[in-house]
Formats: C-alpha cells, sequence, structure tokens
C-alpha cells in the first residue's frame, strides 16, 4: 500500500503536499537541517538544490518548511496519520 507523507503547520492548520511514498525518513532529515537548505538555493543562485522527487511540486519540502518557519512541524500522510517531525 502506498503512503505519502507531507508536512503540516500545526500552527497554521495547513499541510503540504503529500510529497513522497514510505517517505517519513527523508522529511525528516529535511525537518532537521532546519533553515540550512532554503539558505543555500537563497543565497547561491548556481546551486540547484531540490528534495529527490519533489522537484516539480509548486511548494516543495523546503519551501513549505521556509514558509512555516519556527512552527510546530509534523509529518502527515495522505490518510491523515500524523508523526513526530523529529525521530
Ligand atoms: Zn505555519
Amino acid at each position: 500500500m502506498s503512503t505519502h507523507w507531507g508536512y503540516k503547520c500545526e500552527d497554521c492548520g495547513v499541510s503540504s503536499e503529500h510529497y513522497l511514498n514510505h517517505g517519513e525518513a527523508t522529511l525528516r532529515q529535511v525537518y532537521s537541517l532546519g533553515s540550512v537548505l532554503s539558505d543555500a538555493r537563497d543565497k547561491c543562485s548556481m546551486l540547484d538544490i531540490h528534495v529527490m522527487g519533489t522537484a516539480h511540486y509548486d511548494v516543495d519540502p523546503i519551501e513549505f518548511l521556509a514558509m512555516h518557519k519556527g512552527h510546530n512541524i509534523v509529518l502527515e500522510n495522505e490518510y491523515g496519520d500524523i508523526a513526530k517531525a523529529t525521530e
């Protein structure tokens, strides 16, 4: 059974796309990096930084986290199940 995961901001009540099938570990790694990825993306135009498999989304995981910086973020799957964004 496929289970696609994304983020949910509990402060805003907003969910991201459900980006990655069984992607909890990847999304936790991206979350653990904080704003490093979005900062690198902003500061160096020669870098093309994407989480594998998510480049085609209008708001990718890095952008979603940047939009909700400092908010309470959890993982959410396509069935509405919630998991911690940290291990
Ligand atoms: Zn938020």
